[in-house]
């Protein structure tokens, strides 16, 4: 056991920080202080909004606009209602499929509420959510969180006093058959030209940590002004980058080419709800909504006191520290991180010699390779004969998650567990990431950071340790293991909720990152041992994986819905 207790140190201190990084605040009661956001007081008007489905056009959506109407008057808002136009051909076509008759929906109808700032010539900050959900589901996450999130947070400011500059709040119409209300506002409202800073809130699934995964271009001034001002932010970078090159809309999307500074903010857990008739307020993670409103109202408190709206800078470097805070720098700081990665390893080879280095190398670019082509397989696995139902995978991520848990523990059984490294080794391990991270910091340095600052951190520790005493030599290594196995672990958790229904591979670059910063202490097995552990791990794969493609439609997918979102 005395061999395993520093591996294990590190990868039971991973799973706290990956738990930890990944949870959500307690929400908040009734009682808390009124200039602080309250999940239990938004939840009064969740449960009203969210009693019943209303799609655009309903009668349902007319009552829930009445209730919103009268909440924001109470608020102190000067409210307007504005027609946002008749839905598109392809929003009209979607709600047929959602009806069943060809009967296009009624016009649309954005709800406008302004609060006065103390001076009225300056840019406004606007808080944006959508009031209408898709056909037969109450929504209470979609977007009914973010529209009460939007009142508790006007609530919130308005106790604080009265605010620098104006604050608008926008209840878009039709997001769900197309972004409609949006686009109409952003096009032809007068008030658009007012507006300075845009917070929009969402939500695919019913629970989990909010995320701020996208901004407007050039977001280095806007993320600066963030990172002040939200004290328990979850955001990174590397979303960001990856939601401009991934197709995938919300109402920010209109406003993404205009000269506004944004952000958008939403929480992806408990997917199986979303768009689901399950979605109901009893089963919205309250915390889900109480780290969006306190993400939310720290932000918008920033903007609204600001001297000067946050403008056009280039693009940051930014993710959380497990929640703990955010780290942000500009992309030339990647090359220092890479520079320092390779002294590390240089001199860790210059006092270790070479023998060894080729066969890191190999590994590591085996156990990416094998991983992948497993996930890959049993993904494939998991699939149900015919089209993939969009909902019935997103109801399955829970058991992929667990599914490529299987898979790529076999991965490391089969090709890293029999193996003792020594120090040549481990920086052979490391060149496969450094290629990548010089690649990545070349191509997407916004991106880059999830490779460059484990490898900055293992190249330094590889060199520090061996001129430490042993014992805390060993301290250090499992403490670096600890926070990067820690930080993958939490980023697979996010790639697997995001994409893991049908691009689990992505999971195989932090589970080489991690098993690098966990190898040197590694204890090693007997070949038997290892061999036998990945065969049981994949047998133990192939059952979940048939258990998924033999399961019944899930029971949160609705009844109307077909196979496309
Ligand atoms: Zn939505």
């Amino acid at each position: 056991m005395g061999k395993f207790a520093g591996w294990l140190a590190a990868v039971l201190g991973g799973i706290a920080l990956a738990i930890i990084a990944t949870t959500p605040p307690s929400p908040k009661s009734a009682a808390t202080a009124m200039t602080a956001f309250s999940a239990e007081r938004a939840m009064s008007d969740v449960r009203r909004v969210a009693s019943a489905p209303h799609p655009t056009g309903s009668a349902e959506n007319e009552k829930v606009r009445g209730f919103l109407i009268a909440r924001m008057q109470a608020l102190g808002l000067d409210v307007s209602s504005s027609s946002a136009g008749l839905v598109d051909a392809r929003g009209t076509a979607k709600y047929a499929r959602w009806t069943g008759h060809a009967e296009p929906p009624k016009p649309l109808i954005n709800l406008i509420g302004v609060l006065p700032g103390q001076d009225r010539s300056l840019p406004a900050v606007m808080l944006m959510a959508h009031h209408d959900t898709v056909w037969g589901s109450p929504g209470a996450a979609d977007d009914t969180a973010g529209v009460s999130a939007t009142l508790e947070v006007v609530r919130a400011i308005r106790a604080a006093g009265q605010p620098r500059r104006d604050l608008v709040v926008l209840f878009t119409d039709g997001e769900e058959l197309g972004l409609q209300g949006a686009r109409a506002f952003f096009a032809g409202n007068p008030l658009r030209l007012k507006v300075g800073a845009i917070v929009n809130m969402e939500a695919r699934g019913g629970g989990g940590r909010t995320a701020m995964f996208q901004t407007s271009p050039a977001n280095g001034a806007a993320m600066a002004l963030f990172a002040q001002h939200v004290a328990r932010p979850s955001a990174g970078s590397l979303a960001v980058f990856l939601y401009r090159i991934l197709p995938n809309d919300t109402d920010l999307t209109p406003t993404l080419k205009g000269p506004y500074t944004s952000y958008n903010f939403a929480f992806i857990g408990r997917s199986a709800l979303y768009h689901s008739p399950r979605a109901t307020p009893d089963r919205l993670d309250r915390g889900a909504l109480q780290d969006m409103g306190d993400q939310v109202l720290g932000l918008t408190n920033g903007l609204l006191a600001a001297d000067a709206l946050p403008g056009r800078a280039p693009d940051a470097v930014f993710f959380d520290l497990f929640g703990f805070g955010l780290a942000i720098y500009s992309v030339w700081t990647g090359w220092i991180m890479l520079g320092l990665a390779g002294a590390g390893l240089v001199m860790a080879l210059r006092s270790n010699g070479v023998a060894g280095l080729g066969t890191g190398a190999a590994r590591m670019t085996g156990l990416i390779a094998l991983a992948a082509a497993l996930l890959y397989a049993f993904n494939w696995l998991s699939l149900k004969a015919g089209p993939p139902n969009y909902y019935d995978r997103l109801a399955a991520i829970p058991r992929l998650e667990a599914l490529s848990l299987l898979v790529t523990g076999a991965a490391v059984a089969l090709v890293l567990a029999s193996w003792k490294p020594g120090k040549a080794g481990a920086v052979g391990a490391a060149l496969p990431l450094v290629v990548l991270g010089i690649v990545a910091q070349a191509l997407a340095p916004t991106a880059a950071y999830f490779v460059v600052v484990p490898l900055a951190l293992v190249g330094l520790s590889l060199v520090i340790a061996d001129r430490l005493r042993v014992a805390i030599g060993f301290g250090l290594l499992a403490m670096i293991g600890a926070l990067v196995s820690g930080y993958m672990l939490a980023l697979a958790h996010q790639i697997m909720q995001g994409v893991g229904a049908t691009l689990p591979m992505l999971t195989a670059l932090p589970l080489a990152i991690a098993m690098l910063a966990l190898l040197p202490l590694w204890p090693q097995l007997p070949r038997r041992t290892a061999r036998l552990t990945g065969g049981v791990l994949l047998l133990a794969a192939a059952g979940l994986a048939l258990s998924v493609r033999f399961a019944p439609l899930a029971d949160t997918v609705a009844a109307y819905a077909d196979t496309k979102h």
